[in-house]
């Protein structure tokens, strides 16, 4: 026992092994330290050897300074809310490396006086979407319908369908979130069904708007009516449409799902959407329209509580300018591109590895109900809690005893680090 207390490296000894010290510039003391005096712990119980300390403090230090962890999105999800929804274009986290220092968001360099914030940003919007007169970016979509609320409904009320009173999700409700800003919602026809008359009746000299939700996550089927933003718009009343989803422009393979360009031309006189979910974006909230009601919004004191910060404008105007991002390509892949990968995948597995055909979904909050058609390897399901603690996680979805990794949501790139990561928990090892 002695000896070995004896042998036992000195934290200090072991903080200046370079490649410790390196971990040291990149994680911070802290964070090292600890890590060394538990591999010190462990020598002294005679679980690690003296010299094999330093390989031990390497095996134990964290990837990075964040607890998150970069998963491989294996479910079929496109917008995976659980997974961070989307994930961003190589552009876009290129610009959030770029603003992440000292970055002239708020200063004109020609002239060294104030400039206008996220200029590139607001103006990459305004081009994506001609329609609007003007846009506004806030935190994310519930932002934006609250800052709509509150500024053009405060102590008014707003006419809503039944049919679209909807819960986004963690027990979230749009119109609970409009009543707290002191705007009263007046609710016309039923659960199934609205007509443009239930709104004329509803609207009166209070009313501010007529608010149009997108219900992004539900279907309802059968006997069924709605009224669109252009019969909306007849009614004589500014009509807010909460879009959701973030398309700007109609997509081809979601006929269903509404877009801002549509609501616009159809006489919406705001659109607000999130930044995140189908236009593959950073977490934020747009609000597109007419420019006497974006101006109102800008210039109201509540603007300032939701205001996005320089990171999130510099990824929004990346993915709107530069090529297209992870979502766009998930939506653009073809079922016989995702079929001949996972062939190809499932070969190389060997073994029991097998390819299923799969329907991926949009998710997190888009064209509810519409199928992706798409493909996966499908291996024994007890491979699914390995996989999801190996480094890098992945994630797939269990179904009918079979864990299915669908390449719909994998970038074509990650084919290999997928490969790898099922051949390392096949072979018994630990990520
Ligand atoms: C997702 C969604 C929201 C909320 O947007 P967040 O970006 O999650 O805040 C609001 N309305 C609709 C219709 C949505 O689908």
């Amino acid at each position: 026992m002695d000896d070995r207390r004896r042998d036992v490296p000195r934290t200090d000894t072991v903080l200046a092994e370079p490649v410790v010290a390196e971990a040291v510039d990149r994680l911070g003391r802290p964070a090292v330290k600890a890590v060394v005096a538990g591999v010190l712990e462990s020598c002294r119980a005679g679980e690690v050897a003296p010299d094999g300390v330093v390989a031990e403090v390497v095996d134990r230090l964290p990837p990075s300074s964040t607890s998150l962890r970069a998963v491989v999105n294996a479910t079929g999800v496109v917008v995976h809310t659980n997974l961070g929804r989307a994930p961003l274009s190589r552009a876009a986290v290129d610009a959030l490396v770029l603003a992440a220092g000292a970055t002239d968001v708020e200063l004109d360099l020609a002239t060294g006086r104030r400039g206008a914030r996220g200029r590139g940003a607001l103006a990459a919007l305004r081009a994506a979407v001609p329609d609007a007169e003007d846009a506004h970016v806030v935190n994310n979509g519930a932002a934006a319908v609250a800052l709509a609320a509150r500024a053009l409904a405060a102590d008014r009320e707003v006419v809503v369908a039944r049919g679209e009173l909807v819960e986004i999700g963690d027990g979230f409700r749009i119109p609970e979130l409009v009543e707290s800003l002191g705007v009263r919602l007046r609710e016309v026809g039923t659960t199934n069904r609205v007509r443009l008359e239930d709104y004329a009746a509803a609207v009166g000299e209070r009313t501010a708007f007529v608010l149009k939700v997108h219900p992004s996550n539900f279907r309802v089927e059968g006997f069924t009516s709605s009224v669109g933003v252009a019969e909306l718009a007849t009614l004589g009343l500014p009509v807010v449409a909460d879009l959701g989803s973030g398309l700007l422009r109609p997509h081809p393979r979601l006929p269903q799902e509404p877009d801002a360009t549509s609501a616009l031309r159809a006489g919406a006189s705001l659109v607000t959407a999130s930044g995140d979910k189908l236009l593959g974006g950073p977490q934020c909230g747009l609000l597109l329209g007419r420019a006497d009601v974006v101006h109102a919004l800008r210039r109201h004191p509540m603007a300032r509580a939701v205001r996005v910060d320089k990171l999130t404008l510099a990824a929004l105007e990346a993915t709107l300018t530069g090529p297209i991002p992870p979502v766009a390509e998930a939506l653009s892949r073809s079922t016989a591109d995702v079929e001949a990968r996972a062939r190809r995948l499932a070969a190389a597995i060997g073994g029991d590895a097998t390819v299923e055909s799969t329907e991926g979904r949009v998710g997190g909050g888009g064209a509810p109900g519409v199928p992706l058609p798409s493909a996966a390897v499908s291996l024994p399901a007890d491979l699914a809690a390995p996989l999801r603690l190996g480094e890098p996680p992945v994630v797939g979805r269990v179904r009918g005893g079979r864990l299915l990794l669908d390449l719909l949501t994998v970038p074509e790139g990650a084919d290999d680090v997928l490969l790898e990561a099922v051949r390392r928990v096949r072979s018994g090892g630990v990520g």
